[in-house]
């Protein structure tokens, strides 16, 4: 059973006149997401990169319940608790060395809006205003209008274009071009004196699954610290495994200024995002003066339900089998791909931790490639969950996932390009 009513429901990143009808789901488990005609879909996507150990993880389930029993929202002004509490003193304890305050919030792109607003109110703090920010090419930091701005412009943003503000852009590290985006970052931060450099670390999410060396991301950081510019990691997709590690950074060995962890952070339960930060740009918050306050916040901040949630899942996260875990997904995710190694459909076949990714020789590469729907429309009828990124097919699993299930993932990846080339 497809849903092809007359449903109010707007769907997000969805043309409603390509894609009329929606798949009901009615129950998650483990790697598996059940639809109401019955059939089994394997969720090769994690759910849009949030589900971490599999749906509806028993650990988690049971946190949410207890804690919905207790204390289900209460002001985060003036007022805390302990799953806040936990959730912070959880985090640093987790992440690299250097980050020392944790601000709640509700999604990624809000916790980038955190970061920006904790950059920008920083400098305008110590009496030194800088406002401009560096991005890199191709990135994705989210769909709010300033998480959007320092994200790549295309036909995504189109329309609010006029409302989205000015930022220098590096180019992608690729492959061979490093040193042009080290050389473009030294540059800018020289000419402009920005606030802030953010960057998606090791993976490029959104903007097609592209991958760069941790040497390349310790360097930059290297430029941003010599320059005074703060670094800002958003690891709202690299975080929780996804790249091999925790995060990302840990590879590079840096710690960022700011760092944007979502998406995993409540195992793909709940809504949930935090922005980490230092000492420093905390210090420059606090003062008698109400007007350097940290203007943000939001209804539900540190929602003690959520909190909950992502306390379950950082202990999960100290259980030592975690590591191993990441390690043999990575490992099954690297036997897949390596047989379509020599595969002449695809090019650039490229893993990182537990995210594999390979292009699709398409006539009009892109996010609007004609493949891209053709492809989806077979995953689907296949009861396998994929949703290439244009002309990108990519695997993203949750960490319960078997290797027979990563192998059915992989053939109907074959199948479904023998179909649509
Ligand atoms: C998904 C994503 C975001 C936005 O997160 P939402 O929770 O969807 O708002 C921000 N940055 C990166 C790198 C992402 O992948």
């Amino acid at each position: 059973m497809r849903h092809r009513s007359t449903s109010p429901v707007w769907h997000p990143f969805t043309q409603h006149a390509l894609q009329p009808a929606m798949t009901p789901i009615i129950r998650g488990e483990g790697a598996y997401l059940h639809a109401a005609d019955g059939r089994r879909i394997i969720d090769a996507i994690a759910s849009w990169w949030v589900v971490t150990h599999g749906h509806c993880h028993p650990h988690i389930v049971r946190a949410i319940q207890e804690q919905a029993e207790r204390l289900d929202q209460v002001i985060f002004a003036g007022h805390t608790h302990e799953p806040a509490e936990q959730v912070a003193a959880g985090l640093l304890a987790l992440t690299p060395p250097g980050l020392d305050h944790v601000f709640f919030s509700d999604s990624g792109a809000t916790s980038v809006e955190v970061a920006l607003k904790m950059a920008l109110g920083y400098f305008r703090n110590i009496g030194e205003p800088r406002t401009r920010i560096v991005v890199m090419e191709h990135s994705y930091h989210g769909d709010t209008i300033g998480a959007m701005s320092v994200g790549a412009r295309g036909v995504f943003n189109a329309s609010y274009e006029p409302l989205l503000f000015d930022v220098a852009v590096v180019p992608f590290p690729a492959a061979g071009r490093e040193q042009a985006t080290l050389d473009a970052l030294a540059a800018t931060c020289e000419k402009d004196q920005p606030a802030a450099f953010i960057v998606e670390p090791l993976v490029l999410g959104a903007g097609g699954m592209l991958m760069y060396p941790a040497a390349v991301l310790r360097e930059m950081h290297r430029i941003c610290q010599a320059f005074g510019v703060l670094f800002i990691a958003d690891e709202v997709m690299t975080g929780w495994g996804r790249t091999g590690t925790p995060f990302a950074c840990e590879q590079a060995d840096i710690a960022p200024d700011i760092a944007c962890y979502a998406k995993g952070l409540t195992g793909g339960a709940l809504p949930l995002a935090v922005t980490l930060c230092g000492a420093a740009i905390f210090a420059a918050h606090v003062s008698t003066d109400r007007a350097r306050t940290f203007f943000h916040s939001s209804s539900y901040t540190a929602n003690p339900i959520a909190c909950a949630a992502a306390r379950a899942n950082l202990e999960l996260w100290r259980m030592p089998e975690m590591r191993a875990r990441i390690a043999s997904v990575a490992a099954l995710q690297e036997r897949c791909l390596a047989r379509l190694r020599y595969d002449e459909r695809f090019s650039d076949l490229r893993r990182c931790g537990t995210i594999t990714a390979l292009d699709l020789h398409a006539d009009e590469p892109g996010y609007l490639a004609d493949v891209g729907p053709k492809l989806q429309a077979f995953f689907r009828d296949s009861d396998v969950l994929l949703r290439p990124l244009g002309h990108t097919i990519y695997v993203m699993p949750p960490y319960c996932v078997t290797a027979g299930d990563l192998e059915a993932v992989y053939a109907t990846i074959d199948e479904a390009v023998d179909h649509v080339l």
